[in-house]
């Protein structure tokens, strides 16, 4: 996790000067959660698989943190990865690579088709999560962390309050 700092650094300076500090708590709560929850992760300057992001026996690999774009791609991919390791681990999710044979192909597809949805919804609420906690104005969350990811967080969070009000 030693270099999980400088990595985040990076995107510091994209936040306004009063928000920079903000940086740090988000980096005591992910390496807090990481152990927590007794995960390893290991970021890779570059993969050969083209994923962002790759789970092995023991470990997640999260691939070319540097070439990502935002703080939200960056933090979204490392729970995106975090949730396939609990998947298996705790929730006890049947794994759609050893679990199924290949001829039941529909079987198979379902259940990684389900887990991505789940790592998805999971990645996103942690993300919309920390820009809650931290009280981060919805315009500059947008901007700062990504819009392929926060556009629909943000959907996410207003379509919450929304129902909850309902
Ligand atoms: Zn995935």
């Amino acid at each position: 996790m030693s270099n999980f700092s400088r990595l985040l650094d990076r995107f510091k300076y994209s936040f306004p000067q009063e928000l920079e500090s903000k940086v740090d708590i988000i980096e005591n709560f992910v390496v807090n959660y990481i152990r927590d929850n007794e995960i390893n992760v290991k970021f890779l300057n570059s993969c050969s698989t083209g994923f962002q992001g790759v789970r092995t026996r023991d470990q997640i690999i999260i691939c070319s943190p540097i070439s990502m774009e935002t703080i939200g791609d960056f933090l979204y991919t490392i729970f995106h990865e975090i949730r396939h390791e609990q998947q298996i681990r705790d929730l006890k999710m049947l794994n759609p690579l050893t679990d199924f044979d290949l001829e039941d192909f529909e079987a198979l597809y379902e259940q990684y088709w389900n887990m991505e949805l789940d790592a998805d919804e999971f990645a996103k609420k942690m993300v919309a999560k920390l820009i809650i906690k931290l009280e981060i104005p919805i315009e500059i969350a947008k901007k700062l962390f990504s819009l392929s990811i926060v556009t629909s967080t943000v959907t996410f969070i207003l379509f919450s309050s929304i129902s909850y009000v309902i």
